[in-house]
């Protein structure tokens, strides 16, 4: 809203437009200027000129029995991305993308299987969500929480993701919550420490899935770039300057980072830290070899990790009927 009330005021086109666009756009979900009936026809060319209003495709949608629907979304340039609508008891939530592919690379992920054509815009972000909402509107619900964990990396295009935030927040955006928004990052440290001094009040998510160097460099490449010290100085500064808690996510990798000796590090690791970490069963992807860890294992590593003092949340499994894993709808056309 900010942006675009100095957009109107370098116009001289009075300020009170600003909130008709916004409530045409975000309350009743139009997304063509002409029909926005209280704007003049002046105005709405002057708009037209200026702005384009590019409204995402609907190419798939998939529904899984527990309700998560995955939708492929086409962009203008034909490009292809992804975004699931989650249920949890606290409300729904989608989880977004942020770029087109990716190139963390990171050796379990279907995402680094096609390598970043380009960044998402900010627009494009926020039309995400707005579509989920336009598909809640059938059932007469209310998107309520966002994850930036879908395609991309949100810290490789930190300008579009945090503008895209700040409208799906803004009192005449979609009004989500803040405390309600995630940004999910593998780690790059400059976007942390970028994003620590702005004291947002976003959730940051850092997707650690090893407590050691030499494994989290062999299947992230970004750890050698940013090894575990590195990262968790930006953590602490983080910490240090936002009073808000941090969020680890951690993949269980059947018989490669779930046993008692990687629960010891991790505890050793967040020790200090205002954070938990959230056990994330891994959805199977056809390429890579990587399995889940068995229930009886996964809760195994949850136990140690209680025992050993550490705040831990083990996650339910979400459709995993569907191509759910990150980018594995997309691939799967692209294919
Ligand atoms: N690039 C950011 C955000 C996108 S990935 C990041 O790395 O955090 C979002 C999360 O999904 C990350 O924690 C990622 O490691 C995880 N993920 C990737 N592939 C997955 C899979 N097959 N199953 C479950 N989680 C996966």
């Amino acid at each position: 809203m900010k942006e675009l009330q100095e957009y109107l005021e370098e116009n001289h086109i009075k300020a009170f437009h600003g909130r008709q666009i916004f409530r045409w756009i975000y309350d009743k979900r139009i997304n063509d200027f002409d029909l926005m009936t209280d704007l003049s026809k002046n105005l709405i060319a002057k708009l037209k000129e200026d702005f384009t209003i590019s409204p995402l495709t609907v190419k798939d949608r998939q529904i899984s029995k527990d309700g998560t629907q995955k939708f492929l979304f086409e962009l203008e340039d034909k490009a292809l991305v992804e975004s699931v609508l989650m249920i949890f008891d606290y409300g729904f939530s989608a989880c977004l993308s942020s770029q087109v592919g990716c190139n963390m690379g990171c050796s379990f992920c279907a995402s680094g299987l096609l390598k970043k054509q380009r960044d998402l815009t900010s627009g494009e972000i926020v039309s995400q969500a707005l579509m989920i909402q336009k598909q809640l509107d059938e059932d007469g619900e209310r998107l309520g929480n966002i994850v930036v964990m879908g395609t991309g990396e949100p810290f490789d295009n930190y300008d579009n993701v945090m503008r895209a935030m700040n409208i799906l927040n803004d009192p005449y955006g979609l009004q989500i919550g803040s405390r309600h928004i995630s940004i999910s990052t593998c780690g790059i440290v400059p976007g942390i420490r970028r994003f620590a001094k702005e004291n947002l009040q976003y959730n940051l998510a850092i997707s650690l899935h090893a407590p050691n160097d030499e494994l989290r460099s062999s299947l992230m490449p970004v750890n050698k770039a940013y090894p575990l010290p590195v990262l968790f100085d930006a953590l602490k500064e983080y910490s240090t300057l936002n009073n808000r808690r941090l969020t680890f996510e951690y993949l269980l990798l059947k018989g490669i980072n779930d046993s008692r000796k990687e629960a010891d590090e991790i505890r050793d690791l967040l020790k200090g830290l205002n954070a938990y970490i959230n056990l994330i069963p891994y959805n199977k992807v056809s390429e890579k070899d990587f399995e889940t860890s068995d229930d009886e294992n996964a809760l195994r590593f949850y136990d140690l990790l209680k025992k050993n003092g550490v705040a831990v949340t083990l996650r339910q499994k979400k459709g995993d009927d569907i191509d759910a894993a990150c980018g594995q709808l997309r691939a799967n056309h692209i294919k």
